[in-house]
């Protein structure tokens, strides 16, 4: 038998949180989270930065300093590794106070910022905003960068630790990653 229609289901939420409204056309994928004994692993981080039109370098950071902890983002196998076992509420929750404060419009609430050093103008209502300070609030100086390819990999370290110092517990070769996350598709 052939199939025709093969469609791959993707859980879809409203980028503005706790907008419950069907016909809200700004959506992006729900947070799809894995845990292991000692890691979180997000993965479809770069699906939702895709969705929100910021650059996989800046959640990964954003939640690094929210969490303190060591957040890695391999692209090869589009997962990001948490260290430390997060809960799938806090996880939403700093997502969307990220949102709140980097991605929709302070006026409309729609997600058409363009960015200029430290504002932002919202290309759907005109509203010119300043961003709020914070320490990734720099990552949004300029539009070029948002339009940067992003890193192969890389890992945001907390401020107070030191890279050297840093033991990954589990085997995070890329194998061992692609077969995590299949394993987990299945
Ligand atoms: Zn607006």
């Amino acid at each position: 038998m052939i199939y025709k229609n093969l469609f791959i289901h993707i859980m879809l939420r409203n980028i503005q949180p706790k907008n419950n409204d069907a016909f809200y056309r700004y959506k992006m994928p729900v947070l799809e989270i894995k845990k292991n004994c000692k890691n979180t692993i997000l993965l479809n981080l770069s699906e939702i930065s895709k969705s929100l039109n910021c650059p996989i370098i800046i959640i990964p950071k954003y939640l690094s300093i929210t969490l303190g902890t060591i957040v890695k983002h391999n692209k090869k196998d589009n997962t990001t590794i948490i260290k430390g076992i997060f809960n799938t509420d806090s996880l939403n929750s700093a997502l969307d106070t990220f949102i709140e404060l980097f991605i929709l419009c302070k006026k409309c609430k729609y997600p058409e910022l363009f960015y200029e050093k430290n504002n932002a103008r919202c290309q759907s209502c005109g509203e010119y905003f300043k961003l709020p300070s914070h320490k990734i609030t720099k990552l949004f100086e300029t539009k070029s960068l948002i339009n940067n390819k992003p890193k192969e990999e890389f890992t945001v370290l907390p401020e107070n630790i030191d890279e050297e110092e840093v033991v990954w517990y589990s085997d995070t070769s890329k194998k061992a990653m692609i077969e995590r996350r299949n394993e987990f598709l299945k």
